[in-house]
């Protein structure tokens, strides 16, 4: 079995990144900016915020936090996405979910321009994705392929079975796999790109452990913790975890411990591939972000 080290390829992906930013740097330019709106006061959104600030400033990426209290209205939040669509010092930013529920996530994602999507979450991005114009791709799917290209796991005609189908991981991963490799973008390597059968599964689907038996790589992004078991995982497979759930753990010291939706310790006996949580696909969502900052910054300086 081998462990996908998201955690290790985040790292070198950002070292990678500080080089190109030093080097535009050397040649008098300003850095990337990404901004990080935030709204409200919910602890895992300002851990993932705290995450990419930091993340940012180890590769000389400029990040500007703008936090709003949880009672701010939607007007007043779509006048700040059109303040930092206007803002031609800022490349890229994203407004962290969810919002409250006072507020539309999709009038707030559907107000931010394109070019500055870095979560490529807007559905001009989403459209140019599935018809494989230049786009920003939503940072977790992006990442899923990144590490899947970086351990030369090859997808051409492969199985490949998505669980979930939310707007953010399931839908996108499923489109980038099933994609004709020449539809790609640039930067990537043709080989492992797409070309894929996918089959797209979610809570309505019939006899879940079936179809993943017949699959060559089970992406799953079910906020489930332990629905993926052994029993449903064919030997040689690749598993990617996308999960994050907290459970009880009176034994550390937060109380909780997170978990993916793979039940790791089974299924790592039957699987060739398969990322750990924490330490998989977390790192390389947060660097997908980054990669993302410097191609809008590239495309639209
Ligand atoms: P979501 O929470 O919006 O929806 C869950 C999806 O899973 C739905 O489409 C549902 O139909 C499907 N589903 C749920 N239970 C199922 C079951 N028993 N069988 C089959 N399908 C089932 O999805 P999301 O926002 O993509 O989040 C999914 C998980 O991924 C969460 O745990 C979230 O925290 C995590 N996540 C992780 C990262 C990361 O960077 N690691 C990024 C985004 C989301």
């Amino acid at each position: 079995m081998i462990l996908l080290d998201g955690k290790k390829i985040a790292s070198e992906i950002r070292a990678e990144l500080r080089d190109r930013i030093d080097a535009l740097k050397a040649q008098g330019k300003r850095p990337p900016c990404l901004a990080v709106v935030i709204v409200g006061h919910n602890p895992a959104s300002e851990t993932y915020v705290a995450n990419k600030i930091k993340a940012c400033t180890e590769v000389g990426i400029e990040a500007r936090k703008i936090a709003f209290e949880a009672d701010i209205t939607e007007s007043a939040l779509l006048a700040e996405v059109e303040r930092l669509n206007a803002d031609s010092t800022v490349d890229g930013f994203i407004v962290q979910l969810p919002l409250p529920d006072h507020i539309s996530e999709s009038a707030i994602l559907s107000a931010i321009d394109y070019r500055k999507d870095v979560d490529g979450l807007t559905p001009e991005n989403v459209g140019r994705t599935v018809q494989g114009l230049p786009s920003l791709v939503s940072a977790t799917p992006k990442g899923i392929r990144e590490l899947l290209s970086r351990y030369a796991i090859q997808t051409e005609g492969k199985h490949v079975v998505v669980i979930g189908r939310s707007n953010i991981v399931g839908k996108p991963m499923a489109m980038l796999m099933m994609q004709r490799p020449y539809l790609s973008l640039p930067g990537m390597s043709a080989s492992s790109l797409g070309d894929a059968t996918v089959t797209v599964c979610h809570s309505k689907t019939r006899d879940l452990a079936a179809i993943c038996r017949t699959a060559d790589i089970i992406i799953v992004a079910a906020g489930s913790p332990g629905l993926l078991t052994a029993d449903m995982v064919k030997e040689g497979a690749a598993i990617i975890d996308v999960g994050i759930n907290r459970i009880d753990d009176p034994s550390s010291l937060r109380g909780y411990k997170l978990v993916g939706d793979v039940d790791f310790e089974h299924v790592s006996k039957v699987a060739e591939y398969i990322t750990p949580v924490p330490g998989g696909v977390g790192p390389m969502t947060i660097v997908s972000l980054l990669q993302n900052t410097l191609q809008a910054y590239n495309e639209h300086p």
